[in-house]
């Protein structure tokens, strides 16, 4: 028998496991389809800068924390597994109306950002559309190769011995005295002291089977994947939820939809040339780029954006870890660390009651 059971295998529940590993706890991670092939592998591998120092809210705190453990994490998983994350200071422009007060925020909240004027713009991107007339260069903007952070992720988890079961789905809890004494798959009834819902989109219908209840809905997100050489940038470029994600081999994401559409993970005519319009716009020279292919993958989303961290109300040892919405790569090391502290009953690195999971239904 496990220490602690996992209920989901993305970028979420893995590094949660490798975390708890790393501390000594067995763990196993089920899944009910293949590990690492959800959201965590569709998404587009951002990692926004920000500072914990400074930061104004308890969200803001939470990136902050998350972004300052993401060089160590990424170069520990190397280390461990010899995969290469990706992991890469690259830069990133922020495309914004009020740019000089985008830049004044971002510098309040301890955050590297630098008002571009149209000419210097030109002499870092001189690529872009010159319509383009300022922007906000944010010089700390990272990123992560999304496919070998989870290949890095199951390498490490295996070598630290978490027990990990593709093709396992959750179908139910049993419930004696206010904890959770085990889980149900079709195939297994699996018994363990704690228990953590990591479900991404699904982890509302989860609960729900232990009688809890939190909001989690699936956010379809398309992406079109093109490759040029030279590249025309090297650095991250977003415009509100749209972005350009350079990779050094040439790759280059154009992401992305917020689409409301249930568990539909098509990828749409109208969704693909939207994308399209947008980068060869912002990039005139991508209209020559090769389109190599498109996929999407379902956002976990919750009401306000930010994730359920905790243990649920109404039991001892269920725990949740779900809901990260558009931020789940960038808050996995922050939120990894904070649910191996709280399992293991160890003084927490950040406040964590802003984040407390839901109600009993
Ligand atoms: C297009 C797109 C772009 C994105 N870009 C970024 C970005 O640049 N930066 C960033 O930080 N985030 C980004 N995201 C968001 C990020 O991908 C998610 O927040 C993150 O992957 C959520 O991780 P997760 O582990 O909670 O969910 P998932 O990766 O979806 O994993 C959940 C797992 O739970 C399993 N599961 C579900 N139900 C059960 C059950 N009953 N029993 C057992 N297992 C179950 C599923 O099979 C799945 O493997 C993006 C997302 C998309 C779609």
């Amino acid at each position: 028998m496990s220490d602690i059971v996992l209920i989901g295998g993305g970028v979420i529940g893995l590094s949660i496991a490798y975390e708890l590993a790393t501390h000594g706890a067995s763990v196993r991670v089920l899944d009910q389809s293949q590990l690492g092939q959800e959201s965590s592998w569709a998404g587009a591998g951002m990692i926004t800068p920000a500072n914990p120092n400074r930061a104004p809210s308890p969200e803001f705190r939470l990136r902050g924390e998350s972004f300052v453990r993401w060089p160590d994490w990424a170069a520990r998983l190397t280390d461990e597994t010899g995969i290469d994350t990706g992991f890469a200071r690259c830069g990133g422009i922020e495309i914004a109306a009020e740019t000089s007060a985008h830049a004044t925020k971002l510098q309040s909240e301890g955050v590297r950002a630098e008002r571009l004027s149209s000419h210097e713009l030109r002499q870092l991107e001189p690529h872009f559309n010159p319509e383009v007339c300022e922007a906000v260069h944010l010089p700390d903007y990272c990123q992560v190769r999304n496919p070998r952070l989870l290949k890095a992720l199951l390498a490490a988890c295996a070598a630290r011995g978490v027990k990990l079961s593709p093709g396992m789905p959750v179908i139910g809890f049993e419930q004696q005295a206010g904890r959770v004494t085990a889980v149900r798959t079709p195939t297994e009834i699996i018994s363990a002291g704690q228990f953590v819902v990591c479900s991404g989109a699904w982890s509302q219908t989860v609960l729900a089977q232990a009688g809890c209840q939190i909001s989690v809905e699936p956010v379809h997100g398309q992406i079109v994947l093109l490759n040029m050489l030279p590249l025309p940038t090297r650095r991250i470029i977003e415009v509100g939820s749209r972005y350009i994600v350079p990779r050094a081999d040439g790759h280059l994401l154009v992401g992305s939809t917020e689409e409301w559409v249930g568990f539909n993970k098509r990828n749409t005519a109208e969704a693909v040339a939207e994308l399209i319009r947008f980068g060869c716009e912002l990039i005139p020279s991508l209209k020559s780029a090769r389109l190599e292919r498109c996929w999407s993958g379902l956002r976990p989303g919750s009401p306000n954006g930010l994730p359920y961290l905790g243990r649920t109300s109404h039991t001892d040892n269920l725990f949740v870890a779900a809901g990260h919405f558009r931020a789940g790569l960038m808050l996995s090391p922050i939120t990894a660390v904070l649910l191996r502290q709280l399992l293991l009953g160890e003084k927490l690195a950040c406040d964590m009651d802003d984040f407390a999971p839901g109600q009993v239904v």
